[in-house]
């Protein structure tokens, strides 16, 4: 399988949690290397222009609120099929949903505030890679 990298973004809930340090446990333990973080507290075109993709849904405007409630944790996880091996660390969308021993399952409350953001295909881990860190902010290991 193709080394890939992903974006994976911990949320305002679980920064407030102070899980950072158990959800990069997840990462590293299944052979994901973190090549790029940074915390930020995002502003709202960021979240808006983040999450565009989802402008017309119902949740946009609480979305978007949500995101910017608090600082984020932002990381680029690399490894061999890194898209697809993030999104099943992280479980369903609805934590109610997620697999027992999935990151939402174990840290996220609810659809709104479900602890984590990754990537969802190989196209849309390239354009949120480079939305968050441009240029040459992120490593090889
Ligand atoms: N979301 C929400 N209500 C919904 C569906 C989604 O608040 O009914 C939020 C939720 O935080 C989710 C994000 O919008 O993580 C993006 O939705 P998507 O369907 O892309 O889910 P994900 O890829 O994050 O699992």
């Amino acid at each position: 399988m193709a080394i890939e990298r992903t974006l994976s973004i911990i949320k305002p809930d679980a920064v407030a949690k102070n899980v950072i340090g158990k959800i990069y446990d997840r990462f590293e333990s299944a052979g994901l290397k973190i090549v790029a973080s940074k915390m930020a507290h995002l502003s709202q075109s960021e979240a808006e222009q983040f999450y565009a993709v989802h402008k017309e849904r119902p949740f946009f405007k609480d979305l978007v609120s949500f995101m910017i409630s608090g600082p984020v944790m932002i990381q680029v996880l690399q490894g061999e099929g890194a898209i697809l091996k993030n999104r099943d660390l992280m479980g369903a969308t609805d934590p109610k949903k997620a697999e027992k021993g999935t990151i939402r399952a174990d840290f996220a409350d609810s659809i709104d505030a479900n602890a984590v953001h990754g990537s969802d295909a190989p196209e849309t881990a390239a354009v949120e890679v480079a939305f968050f860190f441009p240029g040459m902010n992120v490593f090889n290991r």
